[in-house]
């Protein structure tokens, strides 16, 4: 009986001490647990630069898609979360040549944010810790298009297609304002740093992650016709 209850003791305190030490590592920073995806912003991005570049040049980094298979099903530890167009031709895995978990992509017709896209966002940067976000936008952007057009004839789309011009206006107001002297691209780089710019104060997640300096956030455009990747200032 004594035995029973001492190890019933020993049983209890062991769990005890298991939960304690939970809640300790729970309370530990990301950066000091050193998960795969704990470097610095700038780090991370220098990684889809350098992986735009093997992009470019076709020299991508030879992929085994079975090797690292076990560890994910386990885990996810992605380097960026990104905003980026549905535009078939705009898949980020492939342009920065980047392995499968490595990059937490969202993906919308006019690379827009909305509550849904804010919170996949946030998940991606609190509970998975990616270190940095990029709002991805592309030339000749459809979605981006349609707006100009729209602007011009006031046809309106059908289905819910309205409802995506009407996400996206917000973005290229400016561009519009400005007059038609290479609108598109003007639209798109708007649309892109228009959206970057909410998602750097979308509170409480992604602007105290900027703010502490843990997470960046940054714009860039994808160049159809080279596959190049440029960051916007
Ligand atoms: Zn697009």
């Amino acid at each position: 009986m004594a035995e029973a209850q001492s190890g019933w003791n020993l049983n209890r305190r062991r769990l005890l001490q298991g939960a304690l030490a939970a809640t300790a590592l729970a309370a530990v920073p990301r950066a000091i647990r050193a998960m795969p995806n704990s470097i610095a912003p700038s780090a991370a991005l220098q990684r889809l630069m350098d992986g735009n570049a093997r992009y470019m040049r076709d020299q991508i980094d030879l992929k085994d898609f079975t090797a690292g298979r076990a560890a994910r099903a386990l885990a996810q530890y992605p380097i960026a979360a990104i905003l980026g167009c549905a535009d078939a031709r705009v898949a980020p895995e492939f342009i920065f040549d980047r392995d499968p978990g490595e990059l937490f992509v969202c993906r919308v017709a006019g690379n827009y944010m909305n509550v849904d896209i804010l919170a996949s966002l946030e998940y991606g940067v609190a509970v998975l810790g990616a270190p940095l976000v990029m709002v991805l936008g592309h030339t000749n952007c459809g979605a981006v298009k349609a707006v100009l057009q729209y602007e011009k004839d006031r046809k309106p789309l059908p289905g819910h297609l309205q409802m995506m011009l009407d996400a996206v206006s917000p973005g290229v107001a400016e561009a519009i304002r400005q007059g038609p002297a290479d609108q598109l691209n003007h639209a798109i780089e708007a649309n892109v740093r228009y959206n970057a710019q909410r998602l750097r104060q979308a509170h409480p997640v992604i602007a105290k992650a900027v703010e502490e300096k843990r997470v960046e956030v940054v714009s860039a455009i994808y160049e159809l016709a080279t596959g190049q990747v440029r960051l916007l200032q």
